[in-house]
């Protein structure tokens, strides 16, 4: 710890983008850098604010910014720069401020750095923290981007009726889990499927789907689906896309909807996959409607005046996976696209 004019500078630790990936990502496509430095207080001027990162939220969307941009591409997300600390959502508390919105001491979540300290300089986005009597994590999940996703893609995308069939793929994950457990307080039927026994289990123990499967042991995924929905699915919650998506079609009700929230089984590909079943949105008449959630942050406290009653009488649970340290952040990152995380997977940087 230096401290030149006043000023207190101390190491920052950094999870640095190394190199543009191609397939899937490998923790070496990181490096973990001590070498950074930076001073604790906003420079003389500027409307920024300096925080200290707290948890930082590993998601699948951060493959796609690993991509080489390439001219017209279609990504929703700009790349990240190689050489610079990967950037993602995260909880963070407030050291200084020079804007007028936030104060030394104020929590926050929303886009930072994987660092020790940021230094934010775009805080449009941010989310001030007022509910502390949660845990604190949860607003890199739960309480934050994927618990709205679920929220909205469940909600307002498939306008779900009492008793209807409802299908979740990835249901384990930080968005899936909360759909499937919103799916049963709207009284509906809901299986999902997940690639361990162990996830699968937590789905029809912990979290209350009707019934839940392991997609990996199903050669036949259209005549696993048929068993688990013999007279067809109303709402399918697509976190996957890929043949999970072909079988779905195939098995879908009419007048269904497809709630089209992600298709990681896509991101690593370089080619995607096509979908077969089409033909089946015409003649079952199947509503598919894709949704980004920071379209829908006006409707973040709905969702917190939903939520919260909910997590407070112990109606909603959440499981998390909890990596400890920068250092460990690669490799949680990266274990999302191999099935290693069992819930919402969360990198601890600092307690307080
Ligand atoms: P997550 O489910 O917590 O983690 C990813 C999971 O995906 C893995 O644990 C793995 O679970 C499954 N998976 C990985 N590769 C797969 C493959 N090739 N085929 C099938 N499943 C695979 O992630 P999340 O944060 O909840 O995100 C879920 C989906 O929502 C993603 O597609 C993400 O991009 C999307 N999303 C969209 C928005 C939006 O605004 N539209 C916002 C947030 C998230 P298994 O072990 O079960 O395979």
């Amino acid at each position: 710890m230096a401290s030149g004019g006043g000023v207190e500078e101390v190491t920052n630790k950094q999870v640095l983008f190394k190199e543009y990936v191609s397939g899937l990502p490998k923790e070496s496509d990181m490096h973990v850098s001590t070498s950074g430095t930076i001073k604790l207080k906003v420079p003389e001027g500027s409307n920024a604010i300096l925080v200290k990162n707290l948890y930082l939220s590993c998601d699948p969307y951060m493959r796609p910014r690993m991509n080489q941009p390439t001219p017209g591409s279609q990504s929703y997300v700009d790349s990240f720069k190689p050489g610079s600390p990967i950037v993602g959502y995260g909880v963070a508390k407030v050291l200084d401020s020079g804007h007028p919105d936030f104060k030394k001491g104020d929590l926050i979540w929303g886009m930072t750095g994987w660092e020790e300290y940021s230094l934010i300089t775009k805080t449009q986005g941010l989310f001030k923290i007022h509910h502390t009597d949660v845990p604190l994590s949860y607003y890199t999940g739960l309480l934050g981007m994927a618990g709205t996703t679920a929220y909205i893609g469940f909600y307002e995308i498939c306008s779900p009726k009492k008793g209807e069939h409802v299908f979740i793929s990835a249901a384990s994950g930080a968005v899936g889990q909360l759909v499937g457990q919103f799916a049963k307080l709207s009284g509906c039927h809901v299986v999902g499927s997940a690639g361990s026994k162990e996830k699968v289990d937590l789905l029809k123990n912990k979290f209350g789907f009707d019934d839940a499967f392991n997609y990996k042991e199903e050669p036949d995924l259209a005549a696993a689906l048929k068993r688990y929905f013999p007279e067809g699915i109303d709402i399918y919650f697509d976190n996957v896309g890929g043949k999970m998506l072909d079988a779905v079609l195939l098995n879908m009700r009419a007048h269904g909807r497809i709630a089209e929230c992600g298709m990681i089984s896509q991101y690593n590909l370089e080619q995607p996959e096509g979908v077969h079943n089409l033909m089946s949105v015409v003649w079952k008449q199947i509503r598919i409607e894709g949704f980004l959630v920071f379209e829908y942050y006006h409707l973040y406290p709905k969702f917190l005046e939903f939520v919260l009653p909910h997590i407070k009488e112990g109606k909603i649970t959440y499981v998390e996976d909890i990596a400890d340290g920068l250092e460990s952040a690669p490799a949680a990152l990266i274990g999302l696209f191999t099935g290693r995380n069992v819930g919402k997977q969360v990198v601890v940087v600092a307690r307080e």
